[in-house]
């Protein structure tokens, strides 16, 4: 097992080279052993501190910071980066696939302005529970590969011991990559960045096909739109959408203050500094098409010489979003109901559920689990144990899977593979977290991750997770995780 320098190799205009940090007692606490078998990677255990710390460098490796700015809440910083991260390099998995391996809180770089470079051992454990969830329930994510604790204490509202987090991407190509780019003009590197994103993401497109950067974007639209599909879906909440965060991929990155949906909502915020909610449940499709609006107006001059014919082949892709969006998610909740298709009257009862469910503040994942239930041999009694709201729109929607001839077994098995059965409660995991910060192996913390990777199949411990919050989540605050 060999890593490849690829991003390291465009040279100090994209990244700079820098080691981590050295610490003195790099403790593991968490190791994804099925994420590292799928990678290829194998060590003997007393290694996987020292490689996943930074302490020793994996062979190929060289450690780089990368260069990226961002739209931050809609304001433009043409300068942040890697302030904490070290990308080491990547390696080729199993089917030929490149994924970055990249150390996040592994110390000061260029990029780290006033911050320590740090990560405390909450935001770090966060990010591995939440992308494991989101992979297990099938969202598109980064995965980790590790948490090593530092044995450093580290400040940030209080003390709390530091650890350095493994992320595995199938690229850190971002919008606010080619941002930083385009805010210098340098165009030539843009170019660069935009070959680099079609070898990485879609080796499809030929190499000499004139359409090419077009056929680029319109790769990351259908991404995004896939994406915001798949969180409105399970209920997630990013929290902290800017464009440094949106990877071309579509791939979901950046556990910062992101958070589950309890009571349905669109206007459920959780961030601190989300205040005017630009951020919401509701407006994850909205801002996605903003961001990638600020990715076309990067790519323009690779599409056409002619900034305006650019301009009106790129248009109709923007435009077309918010409706290309609908649809996606109106087969979406239309699977979440045991629909194979969305049609209108489809649209109209799965409509008119989330109305019932905001108006009487219903749980998003319990509502849905339980009408899944319902489904079952005993109907009239299953549908009795439905929140009496429920009830009548419960025996329209039988009518409808009737009158569109699902066999309701069917239905039952669609909704079973779309409807997860437990989700990364916000309280639970808050609870573990404190756990984990006050001793670093908790029997709790085994538990909570076994019960999220299985989140279709009920296991002996789901049950334990599946409540939601005593006070709604109403008090329930996050923050950015540095
Ligand atoms: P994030 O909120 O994690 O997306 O980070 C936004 C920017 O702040 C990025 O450039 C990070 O590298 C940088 N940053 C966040 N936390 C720290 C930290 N503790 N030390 C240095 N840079 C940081
Ligand atoms: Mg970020």
């Amino acid at each position: 097992m060999k890593l490849h320098k690829q991003y390291a190799q465009l040279g100090s205009k994209f990244s700079n080279q820098t080691r981590p940090e050295k610490i003195k007692h790099p403790k593991v606490v968490l190791w994804n052993t099925a994420l590292a078998n799928a990678l290829g990677f194998e060590f003997e255990t007393n290694q996987v501190g020292s490689y996943f710390s930074g302490q020793l460098l994996l062979p190929g490796s060289k450690p780089v910071a990368l260069a990226y700015a961002g739209h931050q809440f809609g304001h433009f910083n043409p300068q942040l980066g890697d302030g904490r991260a070290h990308l080491l390099g990547e390696v080729i998995d199993q089917q030929g696939k490149l994924h970055d391996i990249q150390l996040k809180g592994s110390g000061p770089t260029l990029f780290s302005r006033n911050g320590d470079g740090k990560c405390g051992i909450k935001p770090a454990v966060r990010e591995y529970l939440m992308s494991e969830a989101m992979a297990a329930m099938g969202v598109p994510t980064t995965r980790c590969l590790a948490v090593v604790a530092t044995g450093e204490t580290i400040y940030r509202q209080t003390s709390t011991p530091g650890a350095v987090v493994t992320r595995v991407a199938s690229s850190h190509l971002r919008v606010g990559t080619f941002e930083y780019f385009a805010a210098r003009q340098m165009y030539a590197e843009i170019k660069t960045l935009a070959d680099l994103s079609i070898a990485r993401h879609c080796p499809q497109i030929e190499n000499d096909d004139p359409d090419k950067y077009i056929k680029l974007f319109s790769y990351v639209v259908d991404k995004q739109i896939n994406l915001i599909t798949e969180w409105m879906r399970v209920g997630f909440i990013h929290g902290v959408m800017n464009t440094d965060n949106t990877l071309l991929s579509g791939d979901t990155i950046d556990y910062g203050p992101c958070a589950m949906m309890g009571v349905y909502d669109p206007d459920t915020v959780f961030s601190s500094i989300d205040r005017n909610g630009r951020y919401a449940f509701g407006n994850q499709a909205n801002i996605a098409q903003w961001n990638l609006a600020r990715l076309a107006e990067c790519l323009l001059p690779l599409i056409d010489t002619d900034e305006q014919r650019a301009i009106d082949k790129v248009m109709p892709l923007l435009t077309a979003f918010p409706d290309k969006f609908k649809q996606s998610n109106n087969h979406m909740m239309a699977s979440k109901l045991g629909f194979e298709q969305s049609n209108e009257a489809v649209n109209n009862s799965q409509q008119a559920l989330l109305e019932l469910l905001l108006q009487h503040q219903l749980d998003y994942t319990q509502s849905f689990v339980q009408l899944q239930h319902s489904l079952g041999s005993d109907l009239d009694a299953k549908s009795q144990s439905l929140n009496p709201n429920l009830q009548q729109w419960q025996q329209n929607w039988v009518q409808l899977l009737q009158q569109t001839n699902t066999p309701l077994a069917q239905a039952q098995q669609l909704m079973s593979q779309h409807n997860p059965l437990v989700i990364p409660r916000n309280h639970h995991m808050e609870k573990v977290l404190d756990e984990v910060e006050s001793d670093l192996h908790t029997d709790s913390l085994a538990v909570f991750l076994s019960v999220l990777q299985s989140p279709y199949t009920l296991t002996k411990h789901t049950h334990l997770y599946q409540d939601a919050a005593a006070d709604d989540d109403l008090n329930y605050q996050t923050f950015c995780g540095t």
